[in-house]
C-alpha cells in the first residue's frame, strides 16, 4: 500500500474530557477501604466468560492504544462503518465505551464475543485460544468494517466493475493506518548476483527466540532480520540463470507502522511435540531503536515505546493470559487479569511471561490544553 499519503493528525480532544474527569476526582481518605480506590477511565476489568482470558487480554491492549481509543470514543468510526459487516466494530465500540466512560470497575465483553462468534464459532466455545491468532481476527474484522477505498489517479471509479475495485483501489482504515507495516525482502541469486525485491504487508511480526534461557528483544530482532541462505530444496528459481539457485534472502522494514506488535514465538513444534519456551526476554519500556531494521529512506520515527503486553502463563493447552497496559491519562502501568486490576510499578512490566509486545512510535500522553485567554 502507498505510504506517501498523508493523514490528518490524531485528534486528542476526547482525552481533555477524560483528563478533566480524572483531575476533578476527589482522592478517597487514607483510611478508606481498598474498594473505594478511585476508578480511572480505561482502568476497568473484564469478566471472564469461560476461558476467555485470551480475549480479555487482547481487548485490554487494544483499548490502551490512544489513537484507537480516540477514534472509537469520539464516534468517528460511525462514518466509516460498512453496513454489511458492522457488527464486530460496533460491539467493540460498546465495550471500549464501557471501559473508558462507564462507572463500573468491571464490564462484560459478552456482546463483542457474540458478534465475533457469529463469524467465527470457535470463539463461542469455552476453550482456550491463541491470543495472537485472536488479535489478527479482531484486527481483520475491524479493518473490513471500517475500510475506505482510495482510488488511484489513473482510474475512474465508475468505469470499473465492482468485483475488480478492491484490486485497483487502496483500502485503508484506522487499523491499517495504525498497525499495518511492510517488509521488503531482498532476494539475491548467489550464482549471478541478480537481486529482486518482494514486499509483504504485516500487522504482527513473529520473532524467533534464539535462546532457551535468557536473551534480549534486540537478539530476537537480529535473528529475524539476519540474512538467510536458501539451499537444497529451498533454492529459488532465478530468472536470469533460468534454474533453481542458492539464494540469499534478507528482510527489512520498508514501512514502519505507528504501532508495531511483536509476537514472541514461545510455542515450539518439534515433529508432533509441542513445547513452550520460557526464555526471559529483556525488552525496553522506552526507546526501542528499530533503526537497523528499517530501510534507510523510511527511518522517520525509529524509536518506539512500549504501551501494552500480553502475558501467557502455563502450557499451550491449559494456560492463562493477562495484560499489562500503560494508561494514557494516569501514565501508570496496570495489570489486567480478567476482573482483577492493579497498578504496577514500571519495574514489574518486564517478565518472562511476555507473549505479545505492543510498541508505539507516538507518545501516548494527553497534549497540554492551551489556557483560554
Ligand atoms: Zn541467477
Amino acid at each position: 500500500m502507498a505510504s506517501q499519503r498523508s493523514f490528518p493528525e490524531d485528534d486528542f480532544s476526547i482525552y481533555y474530557v477524560l483528563a478533566e474527569c480524572t483531575d476533578h476526582y476527589d482522592p478517597c481518605p487514607v483510611n478508606e477501604a481498598e474498594e473505594n480506590q478511585p476508578h480511572f477511565q480505561g482502568v476497568t476489568g473484564l469478566r471472564n466468560l469461560g476461558n476467555t482470558c485470551y480475549m480479555n487480554a487482547i481487548l485490554q491492549c487494544l483499548c490502551s492504544i490512544s489513537p484507537l481509543v480516540e477514534y472509537f470514543l469520539s464516534g468517528k468510526y460511525i462514518n466509516s462503518l460498512q453496513k454489511d459487516c458492522s457488527e464486530v466494530a460496533t460491539a467493540f465500540a460498546y465495550v471500549m465505551t464501557d471501559m473508558w466512560l462507564g462507572d463500573s470497575d468491571c464490564v462484560s465483553p459478552e456482546i463483542f464475543r457474540s458478534a465475533l462468534g457469529n463469524l467465527y464459532p470457535v470463539f463461542m466455545k469455552k476453550t482456550q485460544q491463541d491470543a495472537q491468532e485472536f488479535l489478527i481476527y479482531v484486527l481483520n474484522e475491524l479493518h473490513e468494517a471500517l475500510k475506505k477505498y482510495h482510488w488511484r489517479k489513473s482510474y475512474e471509479k465508475k468505469s470499473i466493475p465492482r468485483c475488480c475495485r478492491r484490486m485497483i483501489a487502496n483500502e485503508s482504515s484506522i487499523i491499517t493506518r495504525l498497525f499495518e507495516g511492510q517488509l521488503s525482502y531482498s532476494i539475491i541469486c548467489l550464482k549471478c548476483e541478480n537481486c529482486t525485491y518482494k514486499n509483504e504487508v504485516f500487522t504482527v511480526i513473529s520473532l524467533p527466540i534464539p535462546s532457551e534461557y535468557e536473551c534480549s528483544l534486540q537478539d530476537c530482532l537480529q535473528c529475524f532480520f539476519q540474512q538467510d541462505t536458501l539451499t537444497w530444496n529451498n533454492r529459488i528459481h532465478c530468472s536470469f540463470c533460468e534454474t533453481k539457485q542458492e539464494t540469499a534472502v534478507r528482510a527489512a522494514i520498508s514501512k514502519a507502522p505507528k504501532t508495531i506488535v511483536f509476537h514472541l514465538k514461545r510455542f515450539d513444534i518439534l515433529g508432533t511435540m509441542k513445547r513452550k519456551l520460557r526464555t526471559d526476554i529483556h525488552y525496553p519500556l522506552t526507546n526501542l531503536d528499530l533503526t537497523p531494521y528499517i530501510c534507510p529512506t523510511f527511518r522517520k520515527h525509529p524509536k518506539y515505546n512500549l504501551c501494552a503486553v500480553v502475558n501467557h502463563f502455563g502450557d499451550l493447552d491449559g494456560g492463562h493470559y493477562t495484560a499489562f497496559c500503560k494508561n494514557s491519562v494516569t501514565q501508570a502501568w496496570y495489570s489486567f487479569d480478567d476482573t482483577r486490576v492493579s497498578e504496577i510499578p514500571d519495574t514489574s512490566v518486564q517478565t518472562a511471561a511476555a507473549y505479545l509486545l505492543f510498541y508505539s512510535c507516538q507518545p501516548f500522553s494527553i497534549p497540554r490544553q492551551k489556557c483560554k485567554s
